[in-house]
């Protein structure tokens, strides 16, 4: 029997596309695009591959599809420049 371990997780890359997981969890991923270096290591560990470094005008920066993220922190944990903070979502501030 083989058994596959999708690192990070829990389907395989893009199944998610067909559901909507923005809704799942209270937090959400915020970018602070004058930290952000565009570097992309965030892009490589989203499990939902919500998030994305975009050229802009002045810079580029990583921008997050709030359709898709769940809020796992996992793009927090990893950026190198602290640039992404987990937030709590508008609903369930009081
Ligand atoms: S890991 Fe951090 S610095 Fe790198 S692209 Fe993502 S948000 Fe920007
Ligand atoms: S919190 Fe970050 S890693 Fe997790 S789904 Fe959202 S953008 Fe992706």
């Amino acid at each position: 029997m083989k058994l596959k371990i999708y690192l990070g997780a829990s389907c395989p890359p893009l199944q998610s596309l067909e559901y909507k997981t923005g809704d799942w969890g209270t937090m959400h991923a915020f970018v602070d695009k004058e930290k952000c270096t565009g570097c992309k290591i965030c892009e490589q560990y989203c499990p939902d591959l919500c998030i994305e470094v975009k050229e802009f005008e002045d810079k580029k920066h990583a921008v997050v599809d709030y359709n898709y993220c769940k809020g796992c922190g996992v793009c927090a944990s990893v950026c190198p420049q602290g640039a992404i903070k987990m937030e709590l979502k508008e609903l369930f501030k009081v």
